[in-house]
């Protein structure tokens, strides 16, 4: 039975273990079951499941997950949680600690050691500023996974899911449903971590398409254009892309691709959608050939 989730039990862990913050890691802890529960329950996890969790804590949620996971391997930054992350998950057999930075891990071996190489499901409640970092890189690296349960900021949660022509779209949103569908599952008010964060959070669900929902000629190209489109916001997308610097296209050659596709010289970036996207992104190589 999980014993951690509410706030006296990690009052008693943290004063067992004399235990101080550290800001530079990002370190709000869950206290509410009813949060923990909802994660795991959006996670569906199941005793086939392999999980990665980033960022266990004091591992609140670790025991949540090992209870319902056939294993969970738990990887955090902070040795000075290690010695906690022993004694609060030593009655599961089936949890893997590490004491790595995610940034540097290899997580691939994570995945082969743990599963074979097959699809696993992520699972963390991460410091916010690697919230982008690691999402991206799970995806660009192709980690074999079939989810990622996060919490996040409440606004990344809004950029995660926006669509064109709302303030938030921009190049995060379009990268990462390029991989994933995203979905919001909860929201998280301040008070249900220790200490309280300045901001609300959510807890997102990222499903990783089998296939990208798009063709792009080039992925890369793709990501390109749509980082050149959204660096100059206020600009137009002919002239965001050809000030690019990095596409090797004339403003005649963009001007051509958006008449093909029947969209007009004067359109921003932020109301293309990752359909449009792709076909302007595969145009314009043709063109440049
Ligand atoms: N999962 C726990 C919970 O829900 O109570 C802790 C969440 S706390 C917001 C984030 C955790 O991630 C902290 O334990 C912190 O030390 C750890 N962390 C921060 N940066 C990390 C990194 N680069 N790699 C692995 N863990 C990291």
């Amino acid at each position: 039975m999980a014993t951690l989730g509410s706030v006296q039990s990690t009052i008693e862990i943290l004063q067992k273990y004399q235990f101080v913050f550290q800001k530079k890691f990002g370190q709000n802890f869950l206290v509410d079951k009813n949060i923990l529960e909802k994660i795991i329950e959006a996670a569906e996890v199941t005793e086939q499941d392999c999980v990665l969790e980033i960022g266990p804590g004091i591992g609140t949620m670790t025991q949540y997950l090992a209870e319902r996971a056939k294993s969970v391997t738990a990887v955090e930054i902070d040795r000075n949680l290690i010695p906690i992350l022993h004694d609060t998950l030593s009655s599961y057999d089936n949890v893997t600690i590490m004491n790595e930075d995610i940034l540097k891990v290899d997580i691939h071996r994570i995945v082969e050691e743990q599963n074979g190489g097959k699809p696993i499901k992520v699972v963390a409640n991460l410091p916010y500023y690697i919230t982008t970092p690691i999402i991206m890189a799970l995806f660009e690296k192709r980690v074999a996974l079939q989810s990622i349960t996060i919490m996040v900021q409440k606004e990344v949660a809004d950029r995660l899911q926006a669509k064109p022509g709302s303030k938030d779209y921009g190049a995060l949103s379009l990268a990462v449903q390029y991989y994933a569908s995203p979905e919001v599952i909860v929201k998280v008010p301040a008070s249900c971590f220790m200490p309280r964060p300045n901001v609300d959070s959510a807890v997102m669900k990222l499903t990783r398409y089998d296939a990208p929902p798009t063709a792009a000629k080039e992925e890369s190209y793709l990501f390109a254009v749509i980082r050149a489109s959204f660096n100059q916001r206020r600009k137009t997308l002919v002239n965001g892309l050809a000030n690019a610097g990095n596409l090797g296209v004339s403003k005649e050659m963009i001007v051509e691709a958006l008449e093909k596709m029947g969209m007009s010289p004067t359109v921003r970036g932020e109301t293309l959608t990752l359909e449009q996207f792709t076909e302007l992104s595969n145009s314009l190589l043709e063109i440049r050939q």
